[in-house]
């Protein structure tokens, strides 16, 4: 059996899996010197053998034993020691950080007893009551599952009864009758006495931390977060300090570098005479870092070095929780810290230039998901505003919407489709929910290391907070400020950059980043964030050996996604092209029952279809342009069967019905399909149906053909979607070659297919002898892979099965490695076995996704396509699959 158990001084920063990121991080900074307050981790392991037994294994007791009685040593004092206790904290930390998502109990080890030791021993008894009401009151929330209201009520009421402003005015006989109230609230909601064994406290934590994993909002913050489920938690025990000693104590939260920006300087928050979560919970205003330099230089001074020795230790941004204790520096936690996308973008290029890491390494810094981010609109500076406070930008980007006081308003609204603001005092755990449906967050309290900032940031959510002059009432439903009431319902928007609030919706305008991807905005202009990107984007195109392609079918598109870096279209979807006045026609083909009909009818439509090939091939000029031949069935282009029933029986009713109307609906009653996904669609249609994919291919050749007279380089491809049989795909290309021939054209077009089902991802080697090029269709692919169709799915029960881990990420939006990957790669292999030169993309919208762009670089393609708009992600996250 390994150890389950590791003191502080057995870890390191690597160990993250085993000991969690809080663990292995603390481990670090002991063996790196730092003060830290002695402890150990009882490892991830021993938490899922926990939870999978639902018991605490024999040999752990008997570990924590052990390391209880070296701690004991090391501190000279013992757990429970009336005269002078040992505390402890227990503390949740799993491998990926979950900020406030799992559980912590300070203090543990007081008890009626010892509270007066440790009174007498700090002379300070108004602290030891301090820290044991904070002990029942944690311990009663999250070992006990008491409703951490009912401690809540009681201390307001303790305040209002002194007339306390802050918790601070209450003195030591305050707080004692406090702890009595505490623990009559624990016995009368647990039927039993708040533990008096130290050692049973810090058991009873433990296994609280252990279950904390699967508490709700940590399985939403998982599925959020893309987190695995089966993980675990560690559990450190960490020798108490106390910031709650006196005015010269104090707690801290730290980054060594702004994490909503990424400058450079020393950014935080400081609370005197507190503990722990005080200084994120927005119980009393916090003092920025800069004025600790003031209250306690050489504490002040001890910090700035530390931090400065972490962030070269880390070569990364840190955040940091501190605590001084009468003018003694204790470090509590670290990690490399959470940013927001500019800040990342930022940083990554600083840390080059001052020679801390080389480009390779800020590349894989960057995420493409971040890159997105910042491509989302601003508000425009020009347009009128009504400026109702300024505040702190604590998650950026421009959000509007009505103000919701509660998540389950947030949650409700969102499920009707509105946009709203979630407006709070601050927000805790619990808010997790409606923070997901909020488009942005409003706080009143708290700074840029409150709960809501630290967990938007991480959600890329627009944020502000501490916006002090809001008087929130979540009661009564309004926000009160400087004299005007906003109510619930009402709109407001914020600038979650700048910190502004305004009331109404502002217009919103492109962000710098997409003005330089659209070329109006240049890397040199002054931009920081700008510069960053381009430097990282550049430098992705250098290293990727992907190429990236846009699904595009208007020339509008096209043209967007080439100034976005788009290589040329992998995917054209000529459907669109039937629709508006255009349907008129496609009913004429799908009417007609004799070939001069239908030729009449494709003969009106192959001028439009030339016109619009004229046009993408121009916009994309001397790139390859891929045109999937016509996809969906008929069907979809006529009236629904429904609505041209009833309008047959009303008119015949009438005595008035039209021939046209009758012909119509006997057409849509005989295409009507009970499972159109997988009916008469694509290569079938074109076998089917006469001089349809004919009309297509002379559409396109000609179009090329003029522009070739015109002294252009097009340079069309065409692609037969659907494929399941090469005989399917022999027969299709016969056709086109017939039509290439008959029009001439002195372009040389390569034909190929979609691989969109398993078969033909199955006999790859077959239909490669008769294809130019492949492009695997992903979205179909995965609906015939799954069987599930994804307009039925999706809403019916793909929650229910993210919620029970059948899978992490919805298949559509992510790629499914095991499975649909599977067969991508069986395509890509047995493919290219038949034609090695055999050129392989992909043109589902997993083309856009970063961690598909990833497989698809492993599998071996040779280019994604995506949407305009994901162009800049897709160079990015191919130039980072290439390191
Ligand atoms: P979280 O993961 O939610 O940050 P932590 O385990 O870090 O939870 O603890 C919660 C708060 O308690 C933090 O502010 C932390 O700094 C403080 N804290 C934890 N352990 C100790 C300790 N041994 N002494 C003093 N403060 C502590
Ligand atoms: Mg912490
Ligand atoms: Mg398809």
């Amino acid at each position: 059996m390994p150890n389950l158990v590791y003191d502080f001084a057995e870890g390191n920063k690597d160990m993250k899996d085993l000991l969690g990121g809080k663990g292995a991080n603390l481990a670090e900074m002991t063996n790196l010197g730092l003060p830290v307050p002695p402890g150990f981790t009882i490892t991830t392991d021993a938490c899922r053998a926990y939870l999978e037994t639902g018991a605490v294994p024999a040999e752990l007791a008997d570990e924590i034993d052990h390391h209880v009685d070296m701690l004991q040593q090391k501190m000279g004092k013992k757990l429970g020691q009336a005269d002078d206790p040992l505390l402890v904290s227990v503390r949740s930390g799993a491998a990926a950080s979950m900020p406030g998502m799992m559980e912590t109990v300070l203090n543990v080890g007081l008890n009626d007893d010892s509270v007066n030791g440790l009174a007498h021993q700090s002379g300070n008894p108004r602290f030891a009551w301090d820290a044991y009401r904070r002990l029942i009151q944690m311990f009663g929330k999250t070992v006990l599952d008491m409703d951490g209201e009912v401690f809540e009520q009681a201390l307001d009421a303790a305040k209002e009864a002194k007339g306390a402003r802050t918790d601070l005015d209450l003195d030591a006989d305050d707080l004692k009758a406090l702890v009595e109230t505490f623990k009559q609230a624990v016995h009368d909601h647990t039927g039993r006495e708040f533990p008096q064994d130290p050692r049973s406290q810090m058991d009873l934590a433990t296994e609280a931390v252990f279950r904390s994993w699967n508490s709700d909002r940590a399985i939403l913050y998982r599925r959020q977060e893309r987190i695995a489920a089966d993980l675990g938690t560690a559990v450190n025990i960490c020798s108490m300090v106390f910031g709650n000693l006196g005015m010269d104590s104090g707690t801290g939260v730290a980054f060594t570098r702004d994490p909503s920006t990424g400058q450079q300087g020393v950014y935080g928050d400081y609370l005197q005479n507190a503990q722990g979560e005080d200084v994120v919970a927005g119980i009393r205003n916090t003092v920025p870092l800069a004025d600790l330099e003031q209250l306690d230089k050489t504490s002040y001074d001890d910090l700035m070095n530390i931090m400065a020795t972490l962030e070269s230790h880390y070569r990364d941004l840190c955040d940091i929780e501190f605590t001084v204790e009468r003018g003694k520096l204790w470090m509590l936690q670290t990690r490399v810290g959470k940013r927001t996308a500019a800040a990342a973008f930022r940083i990554a290029t600083s840390l080059v230039d001052e020679g801390v890491i080389d480009t390779d390494e800020a590349l894989r810094r960057v995420k493409g998901a971040q890159l997105a981010q910042l491509m989302f609109p601003r508000f425009d500076a020009d347009a009128d505003k009504d400026l109702i406070t300024k505040a702190i930008g604590a998650s950026p980007g421009a959000a509007s919407g009505t103000v919701v006081f509660t998540s389950a308003a947030a949650v409700e609204a969102a499920e009707k489709g509105e946009k709203v603001i979630l407006v709070r005092r601050e927000t805790n755990p619990d808010d997790l929910h409606g923070m997901i449906a909020a488009q942005g967050i409003l706080t009143s309290r708290g700074g840029k290391t409150s709960h809501a900032a630290v967990v938007a940031r991480g959600m890329g959510k627009t944020c502000v907070c501490g916006a002090e002059e809001l008087d929130v009432n979540v009661a009564q439903g309004t926000i009160k400020v400087n004299g005007a009431v906003i109510e619930a319902g009402e709109t407001i928007s914020i600038d979650g950059t700048t910190g502004e609030v305004f009331r109404g919706e502002v217009p919103v305008v492109p962000s710098p980043v997409v003005q330089y991807f659209e070329g109006t905005l240049t890397p040199d202009a002054g931009d920081e964030l700008v510069a960053s990107v381009h430097r990282l984007i550049s430098h992705a195109d250098d290293v990727r050996r992907l190429g990236v392609r846009t699904n595009a079918d208007t020339a509008d598109d096209a043209a967007r996604a080439r100034r976005f870096g788009a290589e040329g279209i992998g995917l054209c979807r000529t459907e669109h092209m039937f629709l508006g006045e255009r349907r008129e026609s496609v009913e004429r083909l799908i009417l007609a029952d004799n070939d001069v009909d239908r030729e009449a009818a494709l003969a009106e439509l192959e001028p439009l279809q030339r016109g619009d090939f004229l046009e993408l091939l121009a916009a994309m000029d001397g790139l390859p342009v891929t045109i999937r031949l016509i996809d969906p069935p008929l069907h979809e282009f006529l009236p629904s069967m429904e609505d041209l029933a009833v309008k047959v029986a009303v008119a015949r009713e009438r005595g008035a019905e039209s021939d046209h109307d009758v012909k119509l609906l006997a057409a849509v009653e005989r295409l009507h399909e009970q499972n159109p996904m997988l009916g008469l669609r694509g290569v079938r249609l074109g076998l089917v149906v006469p001089g349809l994919f004919a009309m297509q291919v002379r559409a396109i050749a000609s179009a090329a053909a003029e522009l070739r007279g015109r002294g252009k380089d097009p340079r069309p491809e065409i692609m037969i979607p659907l494929v399941g049989a090469v005989q399917e795909l022999h027969l299709a290309r016969d056709e086109v070659e017939r039509v290439l021939e008959e029009v001439g054209a002195d372009v040389d077009i390569p034909i190929g297919t979609m691989i969109e089902l398993p078969r033909a991802a199955v006999i790859a080697d077959q239909i490669a002898e008769a294809a130019d090029f492949f492009s695997f269709g992903t979205n179909d692919l995965t609906q015939t892979t799954w069987g599930f169709s994804r307009d039925d799915v999706e809403g019916a029960f793909f929650s229910r099965y993210l919620e029970k881990g059948i899978f992490a990420v919805s298949p559509f939006e992510s790629i499914d490695r095991e499975g649909v990957g599977a067969l991508v790669r069986t395509g890509v292999d047995r493919g290219r076995s038949a034609k090695p030169d055999l050129k392989l993309g992909v043109c589902g919208e997993h083309g856009g996704d970063p961690d598909s762009i990833q497989f698809f670089h492993e599998a071996g393609l040779d280019y994604v396509s995506c949407s305009p708009f994901r162009i800049p992600v897709a160079r990015l996250e191919s130039g980072r699959a290439a390191l």
